[in-house]
């Protein structure tokens, strides 16, 4: 599918340290730390392995005075290593004190989350919001006002509910808990625009835990306003559940064109890779076809046609091969990551996917002639056979890489095989 075929949002465009959200930019990918920030060593760390997974941008927590005074450490050590990802520093209940009282943090952070439930109650909400707007506007920074419902601004709410209780058919609560968020959100954004914070400065969200929820609060934030939205499922949960309600809810929203950022809030296993949060929010943007990250691998589920694993263990290695050389490919052959290669179980779906993919294998199913037929750009190449298929197929894999996104005229165009790949054992 083209990314053409999804109509965008208009959104304003937010420069966040040069990366650009909305106003029609590519979907940017971010995560978050778990490290304490006070930890410099620790957080930089992690921060240069998250933007080395792919995360644009990456959000620590500023909650200490240890914690803001280590920002700018982070930020010399990432930039020590060549790591330019900018940081958002995210603030609830102190930022207020934090910019003010650590202006080389103020000034080391490209965004300041602002948490509108969290800022503080009655007359010194305001006040409290106020300073750490005053702070963006004097360090120029944009701010995402995100809301969140574990924290909605309860005042906001309680306002909210008595208007409710008043109507002639007053609305199920959890309407009313929706339109609360919604409120909290666009009447942040509007006093951050009276106290002078100028609209391309400002990125909303409003993050709830049901896929539902996040769907109509998102619709509605986006029908109403033409800020760029960050898109999150807040607290998705662990594992697969956490994946498939944050693709889910993700999927709708993008598919209608709404959503200029967004993380993938995964709760990693214990000692857990942190980076897979930033892996699943790529896949969800190139499976839609609105990004592209990394080289696709289609490969089909196998079934009693597959007698051993061997077509699975291809899939694998080809895909693990295609990652490992991606940080190099990515350099030397632009448009590599728009690859789709076809590793398929036996002659059923096998030739017709591969036919589909700019390179593809069909290997030989339960009683099939042990041979597998290569296709390349929708022909058919060469046929592999023998107990290297998998390091031959690899090499072809390697080859038309060169050859298709390699400089040169002749990249784009399959040559003959028999003529160009040096494989072991050709069809007999
Ligand atoms: S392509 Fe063949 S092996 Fe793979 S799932 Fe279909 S029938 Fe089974």
């Amino acid at each position: 599918m083209s990314p053409a075929c999804l109509q965008r949002r208009r959104t304003r465009r937010v420069d966040v340290g040069g990366i650009p959200l909305g106003g029609g930019a590519p979907i940017v990918v971010q995560s978050m730390t778990n490290t304490d920030t006070a930890d410099a060593a620790a957080t930089a760390e992690q921060v240069a392995r998250l933007a080395q997974a792919g995360s644009e941008l990456v959000r620590i927590t500023v909650n200490t005075a240890e914690a803001a005074s280590q920002v700018i450490r982070i930020r010399e050590l990432l930039d020590r290593r060549g790591c330019r990802v900018p940081l958002v520093g995210d603030f609830h209940y102190n930022g207020h004190k934090l910019l003010a009282e650590y202006p080389e943090c103020a000034a080391a952070l490209a965004k300041y989350r602002i948490n509108p439930g969290n800022v503080g109650r009655g007359r010194k909400r305001d006040e409290q919001f106020a300073t750490m707007i005053e702070m963006a506007c004097r360090y120029g920074k944009p701010v995402r006002i995100g809301v969140n419902w574990g924290s909605l601004d309860q005042e906001l709410l309680a306002r909210i509910m008595d208007e409710n209780a008043r109507l002639p058919q007053p609305k199920e609560g959890d309407a009313v808990m929706r339109q609360a968020l919604v409120a909290s959100a666009l009447e942040s954004a509007a006093q951050a625009e009276q106290w002078g914070l100028p609209a391309e400065r400002i990125v909303l969200s409003c993050k709830v835990s049901g896929v539902q929820d996040l769907i109509a609060v998102y619709r509605d934030l986006a029908a109403r306003c033409d800020y760029p939205l960050h898109l999150g499922l807040t607290e998705a949960g662990m594992a697969t559940k956490g994946i498939v309600a944050s693709t889910a809810a993700l999927a709708v929203l993008l598919q209608e064109g709404i959503g200029d950022t967004l993380r993938v809030s995964l709760t990693p296993e214990p000692g857990g890779d942190r980076t897979q949060e930033v892996g699943v929010a790529q896949q969800i943007l190139q499976s839609m076809g609105l990004r592209a990250f990394v080289p696709q691998v289609v490969a089909c589920p196998g079934c009693g046609r597959t007698s051993s694993t061997f077509f699975q263990e291809l899939a694998a290695d080809i895909e693990s091969f295609l990652r490992i050389q991606m940080p190099q490919w990515r350099r030397r052959y632009p448009g590599v990551e728009d690859l789709t290669v076809a590793v398929m179980g036996c002659v059923v779906n096998g030739p017709g996917e591969s036919k589909h993919a700019n390179i593809g294998i069909s290997l030989p199913g339960s009683g099939e002639v042990p041979v597998a037929p290569v296709y390349v750009d929708g022909e058919k190449s060469v046929t592999l056979k023998g107990e290297r298929i998998a390091e031959e197929f690899q090499a072809l894999v390697e080859q038309y890489v060169a050859r298709r996104y390699g400089s040169g005229a002749a990249a784009a165009l399959p040559l003959p095989a028999e003529k160009t790949i040096p494989i072991r054992a050709l069809e007999p």
